[in-house]
């Protein structure tokens, strides 16, 4: 049994209480407890001058799977020594580990436990490639994980969407083949991107808008997004559709992503890197901000979530799902190379270098359009703090956006660093909100995992994992955001004042919806005929999902009730803690061919 004090801290705990309270934090054997007055404790800090909030956690970072690692292979300045913002590890508990835009597996570990995160999900992991993505998880140290698998543009859903007519006949069925989706790659939700898009570049359109016909499956990105979203609803994971909608970083898509909120006709969704969305035609560059009518659509949409992919001046590497989309940008490519790539035409990936400056006109309207919508919507509950690492810039950048946000005199001085036109014109100018502490923990902790479902996770009240973090007080926020004093992983001492203290192996967050097993026989039908894997080899079991995260425990999230009967679904919810060996027998009893 270990026990655990933090005493004279200002508690900054948005899920259980309004604003900070000057109180005590008790943690016993890895969860937050309340301890009795005078227990002796194994280790008691006097956190006097210091905020406690629980563990950041980041919902929408691709640290694991195919992409990632292609930009790793691609950026291999960014792995020489000298080219790193930060000298090399001098921690003797840190093995060499470097990489700024594309920081390795460890880097990744390191630099955000020094910022106090102590969770981070991987957006898209595509089917035929979760094992890498979970092992690579896995080799991240410290960090708690998940991902969010990629459904939408693969040949049996289009397929089924267009077999199913537009009353959605056959919609059962694709709900089981969502939930089997889950359930085989371990996920802890469904992203979808640029729905359907990607698939139509494979049949050579270029774009694709909301309401548009794929030319081969004759189905629209409005029937993909509506169907998911659905299916994720009657499943009951509690994590809603993640979308990244169509036509990314194109001028004037914010009509469509205004039409994506009401194509869900009121279903939950999160929608993700809302800045890359958020754009108008005026001017007279025929680029400008629409912050303002986006914001406006979150506030009347109390069911949608966003995060921003706030876009950060400097080195970047844009790694994206959207072929189509990256496809189209890669003219832009600094340095002047990318990458496009398939696996199973599952989905796609794209992996474009950046560089985001200050005197370009677009990018620095994009940092301007990120800032803008962080003020412009009222709850912060509904908005999650992400740079889309690396897509916007860097994770190790949060202290400074932070910064950005909570402090206006430091906000209009960089303003005034951008291309003039900008600086001149823009409406973040005029903004005087100053987001507070509270609503710092909730864009950063609090709100991830509640638009998660985790239910034990982001607070830190009596039975929660003591996941928390401990800032020293600093009118410089970016100072005092990125370098707690303490962290704390599971009630480990795992940091302390930016230096690595212990690394323990995180744990891996997944949903297990209830789905009836007879999708495995259209599933093994169509591997068949039109695939190279095995549906029995697809499906990764728990002793597996173990051994690839480096023997982290395993952290299955309860679904909502569902809201299809039991009946409805023939089979139940597969317990956890199941041994492996639950694998999908071919009912065909072919196997592969
Ligand atoms: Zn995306
Ligand atoms: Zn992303």
């Amino acid at each position: 049994m270990s026990t655990l004090r933090i005493r004279h801290g200002r508690v900054i705990d948005p899920t259980n209480a309004r604003g900070e309270v000057l109180r005590e934090v008790g943690v016993r054997d890895g969860r937050f407890a309340t301890l009795a007055p005078g227990e002796p404790v194994d280790q008691e800090i006097d956190a006097a001058g210091c905020v406690v909030m629980a563990g950041g956690i980041d919902m929408h970072t691709h640290i694991g799977g195919g992409k990632v690692n292609l930009a790793r292979v691609l950026m291999g300045e960014d792995h020489r020594d000298g080219f790193a913002p930060w000298p090399l590890p001098t921690n003797a508990l840190e093995l060499a580990s470097c990489g700024s835009c594309t920081p390795g597996t460890l880097a990744t570990g390191y630099r955000y436990v020094e910022m106090g995160y102590t969770a981070a999900f991987e957006p898209a992991m595509v089917p035929a490639n979760a094992r890498h993505a979970h092992m690579e998880m896995g080799d991240v140290p410290v960090l708690d994980h998940g991902a969010y698998v990629m459904l939408g543009n693969d040949e049996l859903f289009l397929q089924m969407l267009a077999e199913g007519g537009a009353d959605a006949r056959n919609f059962a069925l694709i709900r089981d083949y969502v939930a089997w989706t889950i359930h085989a790659t371990k996920a802890m939700g469904v992203k979808v991107v640029n729905p359907g898009g990607i698939s139509a570049f494979k049949f050579n359109q270029r774009k694709l808008d909301l309401d548009e016909l794929h030319t081969h499956w004759q189905v629209t990105p409005r029937r993909v997004v509506h169907t998911l979203a659905r299916a994720l609803k009657e499943l009951g994971v509690p994590h809603p559709l993640h979308i990244h909608g169509c036509n990314l970083g194109v001028a004037g898509n914010i009509a469509t992503t205004l039409e994506t909120i009401g194509a869900l006709e009121g279903l939950p969704a999160h929608l993700t890197h809302v800045q890359f969305h958020a754009y108008g035609t005026e001017g007279p560059k025929k680029f400008s901000s629409a912050a303002l009518q986006l914001a406006e659509a979150v506030n009347a949409n109390p069911q949608v979530s966003i995060d921003i992919g706030q876009v950060m001046f400097g080195q970047t590497v844009t790694a994206s799902g959207d072929t189509m989309r990256q496809h189209a940008q890669s003219g832009l490519a600094n340095p002047r190379k990318w990458i496009g790539a398939d696996i199973e035409l599952d989905a796609g990936c794209g992996v474009v270098p950046f560089r985001y400056r200050e005197q370009s006109f677009v990018n620095a309207l994009q940092w301007v359009i990120g800032l803008e919508l962080f003020l412009l919507v009222c709850n912060p509950w509904q908005v999650v703090l992400t740079t889309d690492h690396p897509n916007g810039g860097p994770f190790t950048s949060y202290p400074h956006l932070i910064r950005l946000l909570m402090d206006k005199g430091f906000r209009d001085e960089q303003l005034a660093k951008l291309h003039p036109e900008v600086a001149a014109n823009c409406a973040l100018k005029g903004m005087t909100r100053e987001l507070t502490l509270e609503e710092i923990a909730v864009m950063t902790r609090a709100a991830p995992a509640k638009l998660l479902g985790l239910r034990d996770r982001g607070h830190l009240g009596d039975g929660a994992a003591a996941d928390l973090a401990i800032y020293r007080e600093d009118a410089d926020r970016e100072r005092m955001f990125t370098a707690p004093e303490y962290v704390f992983k599971d009630g480990v001492q795992v940091a302390r004042a930016g230096r690595i203290t212990a690394l323990p192996v995180g744990g891996t967050h997944f949903v297990e919806p209830g789905f009836d097993d007879a999708i495995e026989k259209v599933l093994s039908r169509h591997a068949r005929r039109h695939g190279t894997l095995d549906v029995g080899h697809a499906v990764i079991g728990h002793d597996e999902l173990c051994a690839c995260c480096n023997g982290g425990r395993l952290l299955p999230t309860a679904c909502f009730d569902a809201s299809v009967s039991p009946a409805e679904r023939r089979a139940a919810p597969k317990p956890a803690g199941i041994p492996s060996g639950d694998r999908p027998t071919d009912p065909s009893g072919e196997g592969q061919s």
